[in-house]
């Protein structure tokens, strides 16, 4: 492995603009590493090695040329396929959308492209990101890392299991329900859910749209904050978008690691920790050593009560399916994506095409959503289900702000266990489900989450996650916090978490082949 993959994104964007080392050096170095690790891990759905070195290419003569470039110029980048990419193959993890090329990037991706990072493909997903384990993908699951025995954690799992196997020093996620946070926390990497609007949704193959929220998968904090600022921002192409109250994440990041964190009060989230949420021991000692840093560090410890997140998460599997029955509506054999024809039908109807596109088109997870969805939305029904779902919806809200008044910064486990061994979760939804208990309030709220390494969390040497939450449109105090926590976590571990991860050697990869 080149020791340029081992490198952060900040260090390599200093590597490049002093001109140490090329766009196209850094850029083979990963495309190595992806040829080396890929067919074991399975990131990638689709890898882009030519337009990554011409564009790579193109970044060194710019600069050679002595434009003004971004930050982040010339660094490589994992893109969940989630992000519709002109002239890159966007699937969502689905059959639906095999073999389809977009006409247009999202305006993340067009943001990435003025930023002239350098996409190097696209990550494996959930298929439309329903899942915690990247197992629903039509294309076959993602391995962790850590232990390619075990899920990378999902929807994201591609992009966090790429940063985790230094296939990629940067990537993108999506997260409706906890799809960045729960697989940074099983993969030890950093992973955050920015306000809903503070990245445009415009090009992101929708889920749930008042869920949905593009956000920045990295191995530290101050990368997550480098590539947060060029995600976000407002964008005319989508009417959630925010006008303004974009706050300086990566001053944030700056000051946390420098300045720490005194003075600042932390609430922990009672219904979140421990108690009947299946938490394993090892995620909840962790969570508590790093609450014992940051009261050395100065923070306050409070404990705050939020008696609704006991109801987040049936109302979330209300209102996610309804808004996904209806996103997936689209996908009807007739405008783009799969059309099957019904077997042994002699000139078959357009509803007979739909019907035998979606059965044979979408997975069984799928399906399950889209029945659960048209269900609780159906007349007589809907107020029963969907209607109630969203005054729980309303009174989480509350639970935040009376939080918010008594602490800066909320705290909890990211998800309740460490990643489990493939197949576990598979013959069991609700389960699965239960990863995302500590994640889905946040998007239920609209705030922003951010998720990063707590430590090793059980006997197999298994990492775990701490999540910090902040009010809308304060997703600085995130960074700040999240810096200074990182700073002394790594301080205490003597390096990087994933310094402990096994190294990826042929035997291990040969042997999952
Ligand atoms: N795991 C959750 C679900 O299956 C969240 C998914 C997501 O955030 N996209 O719905």
């Amino acid at each position: 492995m080149s020791e340029l993959t081992r490198r952060t994104a900040a260090d390599l964007a200093q590597l490049l603009s002093s001109g140490e080392v090329s766009a196209v050096e850094v850029t083979q170095a990963h495309l190595d590493r992806i040829t080396e690790v890929d067919a074991g891990v399975h990131s990638f759905l689709h890898v882009a090695t030519e337009s990554a070195l011409a564009d790579a290419a193109a970044v060194d003569a710019a600069r050679a040329a002595g434009e003004d470039l971004g930050p982040l110029a010339g660094v490589p980048i994992a893109v969940k396929d989630v992000m519709t990419t002109q002239g890159l193959p966007t699937t969502a993890g689905s059959k639906m959308l095999e073999g389809w090329v977009p006409p247009y990037d999202a305006t993340v991706v067009r943001k990435l492209r003025e930023g002239r990072l350098v996409m190097l493909g696209k990550t494996n997903m959930d298929e439309f990101a329903m899942g915690s384990s990247t197992e629903h993908s039509a294309y076959g699951p993602t391995r962790n890392p850590w232990d390619l025995n075990r899920i990378p954690g999902g929807s994201g799992g591609g992009s966090a299991a790429a940063l985790a196997a230094f296939e990629a020093p940067l990537a993108t996620g999506t997260d409706t329900g906890g799809s960045i946070r729960q697989p940074a926390s099983v993969t030890g990497t950093v992973g955050v859910k920015p306000t809903y609007g503070a990245v445009s949704r415009y090009g992101l193959i929708a889920m749930a749209s008042s869920l949905d929220q593009g956000g920045p998968c990295a191995r530290t904090v101050l990368d997550a904050a480098l590539l947060h600022e060029v995600m976000a921002g407002p964008d005319p192409l989508d009417s959630t978008s925010l006008t303004g109250g974009y706050p300086d994440v990566v001053a944030a990041a700056r000051a946390g690691a420098k300045d720490g964190i005194a003075g600042l009060k932390i609430g922990v989230i009672r219904e979140l920790h421990g108690g009947e949420g299946g938490y394993q021991a090892g995620v909840l000692a962790r969570f508590d050593e790093s609450l014992a840093l940051l009261t050395k560090a100065g923070a306050e410890i409070v404990e705050v009560s939020c008696p609704s997140f006991t109801a987040a998460l049936p109302a979330y599997y209300l209102i996610m399916p309804s808004e996904a029955s209806s996103n997936l509506a689209k996908f009807d054999a007739m405008r783009y994506g799969l059309r099957v024809g019904p077997q042994g039908v002699e000139g078959p109807s357009a509803e007979q095409v739909m019907a035998a596109t979606r059965a044979a088109g979408f997975g069984d997870e799928v399906k399950r959503r889209i029945i659960l969805g048209t269900y609780a939305l159906s007349s007589g029904y809907y107020d029963a289900y969907y209607g109630s779902a969203q005054k729980v919806r309303t009174l989480i809200q509350r639970d935040f702000a009376a939080a918010f008044a008594q602490a800066d910064v909320l705290v909890s486990p990211t998800a309740p266990t460490t990643a489990f061994p493939l197949g576990a979760k598979l013959d069991d939804p609700l389960s699965m489900y239960l990863q995302d208990v500590a994640t889905i309030p946040a998007n239920l709220a609209g705030i922003p989450g951010m998720s990063l390494p707590s430590g090793l969390a059980d006997e197999d040497g298994l990492p775990a996650g701490i999540q910090l939450l902040a009010p809308a449109q304060a997703d600085d105090r995130l960074y700040r916090v999240g810096a200074a926590l990182e700073s002394l976590l790594v301080e205490s571990w003597g390096g990087q978490i994933l310094d402990k991860a096994p190294v990826l050697d042929a035997k291990t990869l040969e042997a999952i082949r």
